[in-house]
Parts: C-alpha cells; structure tokens; sequence
C-alpha cells in the first residue's frame, strides 16, 4: 500500500493561496501538471524559451516542431538537477538514489554490470579527516573508547585569553555548540582555510600514494604490482560541524581487466584488513607544501589529521554494526547520504551562536585572496562559505568501485578530502585521491 502524505499548507501566504487557486482554475492546468510530473516536480527548474525542430536527416525536412509559446507558461521546464537537498528536495532525492545505486553496485555488485562476486574482493571503508585548528565542542560517539564527555580536563585550563579548555558536557546532535571553537582568538583559522583550499590536491596525492604503498608492500616495482592488483574508489567530501571537510571512500581491489572479465579478483590473495593497513599508511605519507598566501609568510605544510579511519567492508556484517566490518549496503546509504549536502548545509537554521565561526572562516577567506589573488582569486573555491569545492563525490577512472560509466544524472562532484596531520600552526594537510 502506498502512504499519502499530507498537504502541508501551514504558512501559505493569501499571495501565495490566489496563485495556487488560479493556477487550479487555469484552462491548462492539466498541462501544466503534466509538465511539472515530467520534471519531478523540481524547485527550480530552468525554462527554455524558444523552439527546437525535429529533422529528417536524409531529406531535410522538418519532422516536428516544438514551441515553448503553446506550452503552459510560455516556457519549456528542464530540472534543475541539483545535488543540494535545501536547494532542490525532488533534484537531490534523484541524485542520493542514483548515488547510493552506483555505490551499491561498486560495494556489492548486482547492478549495473557489476558482478557480485566484488563483494568478495579486499575493500574499505575510509574517513580521512582534516588535522586539528583548535578544540572545538565535539560529540563523543556511542561505542568510542574513554569519556563521552566533549572535552573533560581536570586542572582548570585556560587559553591565553582566559577561556576554559574544559568541556564537561556530552552534546546533543541539536547543540549548536558543537564544531565551534572553544576559543575563536585561538583558533587557526588561517590553516583551516588554507587546507580547505588544498584539501583535493591532498586527496589526488592519496590516490598516487596508495598503488605505489601496495606495491612497496608486496615488495614489487609499481608496474609489476599493475599486473595483478589494481585500486578503484569513490569518494565523498562531507562537511564537519567545524566547517571543514572530511573524505569518505569506499577503496577496493580488483585484479587486471580482461575482455571477458572487466571486474576480476586480484591474482594474489589479499585481504580488507591488509588493505586498511595500507590505506593507513598511504594517507600518513602524504603531504603537500602549499604556496604562501603572503609574501613574508611561512610555508603550509599540509596533511591528513591522526583520524585516518579504515574499516572492511563485508556482506556478512549487520546493517547497524558500529564496530568491526561494516555492511556495503550500510556504507552506500552513508555516502549518498552525504553526496547531496554541501557547505552551506551546515548552518541551515542560520543561528547566531554558529554564524560567528563561520564568518570567521568566511573572513579569513577573504584575507587570503586579497593578499594572494593569483594563487586564491576571487570566484575560485574562497568565494564558497568554507572555503572548498571539495565536497561531493567522484569515483576512480576505472569504475573504480562503482560501475564504469558514473552517475547519470548530476554531474560526478570533486571529490573530498583526507585527514592529515598539520606540523604547525600553519601547517594544513592535504588530501589525495586514489588511482588503480
Ligand atoms: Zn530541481
Ligand atoms: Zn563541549
Ligand atoms: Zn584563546
């Protein structure tokens, strides 16, 4: 039976009621209906003006013409076919489900060409978060080792301004508190801004790193090691209530490609926990030093924070396991979860007490490209609320583990960025992406 939601009029405006009632009452709703049917009923749809002919190719003659004066509105509706659930709900929906089918098919197999038998390959799930720019509030989670307690510290220390270091609290989900800083004087919003922009090129130079960690590991030069293992993956950039970015990716191995056999098993009997292992080690190898913003500035020398997280990802593992293995079905869901939210998600109540770290990271942007325009100009990734181009998703040349023609409908998204360890203060990681 299918459930029918109710009409949720609270807040119409009579402005808003007059137009809904004319547009009832109009000689061409059925039309109009129908057109919006075909868009998905998105938000915004573009609208075409204009007419678009259908050809014969071999006599020229003009077969059909479409013309945007006889339709409704005087307009042709295309979706807009944004990613963003607060921009477009029916646009993101499409999109997350697009998403979670080709994630499903590179985790599991089974769908759209790809074999089941991948879900018996070496595979991880990987989180590779950015370094710390100064305590913020945190929520401790359910299952992890210590104090769910933000930040417990028991010999009353203060920053240099006099602010507690101390956080007795466990946070709601709903705290507004928590990603802010427990100092924003303190805070590092200079490296935060300044890894944010790299945080891709740290994830490209993961994705270099890591065949040649497996080849090392297998004692192999990188060309041999080709010829019987090869690294596929997709990833995600998911914004951190900090407002900084961390990369999910699901990470598998695959033998070489044949004619007949586009998804084989790779030729040596390896593992997920010896794959994590390597993941581990690949991303705390890699760093980028990034050009100064100032003239008279230090070098930033950028990398993962310590929280370089990979798990095995196996069929047998329950959906809501927290611990150990996780289930591929569990791992698509998360990441198409995350592929339809961006930077500007993270504020979506716009609340006082949240805004002012974000107009700090906004600030801070603003400074780096005045005083670095060739290297951050404007309407690059600065002009973004955080700072970074890097959130959604993309999936490895290959199909990595998904399947070899990627998503349909919006386009694949830059992918996001790795955790790394920043050496000081100005010192931001970098993220690299995996290649096979
Ligand atoms: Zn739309
Ligand atoms: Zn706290
Ligand atoms: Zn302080």
């Amino acid at each position: 039976m299918t459930a029918v939601a109710e009409l949720d009029l609270d807040g119409i405006t009579p402005a808003q009621v007059e137009q809904v009632t004319a547009r009832l009452l109009s000689r061409d709703f059925d039309q109009w209906a129908s057109e919006a049917a075909r868009v998905g009923h998105c938000h915004r749809p573009v609208k075409l003006v204009g007419q678009a002919h259908t050809i014969d190719k071999a006599t020229g003659s003009v077969l059909s013409t479409l013309d945007s004066n006889r339709m409704p509105d005087g307009v042709l509706y295309v979706k807009c076919g944004n990613r963003r659930a607060l921009v477009c709900p029916p646009c993101s929906r499409e999109y997350g489900a697009d998403m979670w089918h080709l994630l499903r098919a590179g985790a599991a197999g089974g769908d759209k060409g790809v074999p089941t038998s991948v879900a018996t390959h070496p595979m991880v799930f990987a989180t590779f978060t950015a370094p710390s720019f100064g305590p913020v509030h945190a929520i401790k989670q359910p299952g992890s080792k210590g104090s769910r307690r933000c930040r417990p510290r028991t010999r009353g220390e203060t920053c240099p301004h006099g602010k507690s270091l101390s956080c007795m609290a466990i946070h709601p989900d709903s705290d507004p508190r928590v990603g802010q800083p427990m100092c924003s004087s303190c805070y590092d919003y200079e490296s935060h801004v300044t890894w944010q922009w790299w945080a891709l090129e740290l994830w490209r130079r993961l994705t270099i790193e890591l065949p040649r960690t497996i080849a090392h590991a297998l004692h192999l030069t990188q060309k041999a090691a080709r010829t019987i293992v090869r690294v596929s993956f997709a990833k995600v950039g998911e914004y951190q209530q900090r407002g900084v970015i961390h990369f999910h990716a699901i990470i598998r191995l695959d033998g070489p490609p044949e004619d007949n056999e586009p998804f084989p098993a790779p030729l040596l009997e390896l593992d997920s926990r010896w794959l994590a292992d390597q993941v581990t080690a690949a991303a705390r190898k890699v760093e980028y030093t990034a050009p100064l913003a100032y003239r008279d500035g230090a070098d930033y020398r950028l990398a993962f924070g310590d929280q370089i997280d990979a798990r095995p990802i196996h069929r047998r593992a329950g959906r809501d396991d927290l611990d150990g293995p996780i289930n591929p079905e569990t791992v698509a869901a998360y990441i198409a979860k995350y592929s339809t939210k961006s930077a500007a998600d993270l504020d979506p109540a716009d609340r006082a007490d949240t805004k002012e770290h974000l107009a700090r990271i906004r600030a801070m942007e603003l400074r780096l490209a005045d005083g670095a325009d060739e290297l951050y100009p404007p309407g690059g990734p600065f002009d973004n609320p955080t700072g970074c181009s890097a959130s959604g998703a993309t999936c490895s040349a290959s199909g990595a583990t998904s399947p070899p023609s990627p998503v349909a409908t919006p386009p694949p998204l830059p992918a996001s960025a790795a955790p790394a360890a920043a050496t000081n203060a100005r010192e931001p990681a970098t993220p690299t992406a995996l290649s096979t």
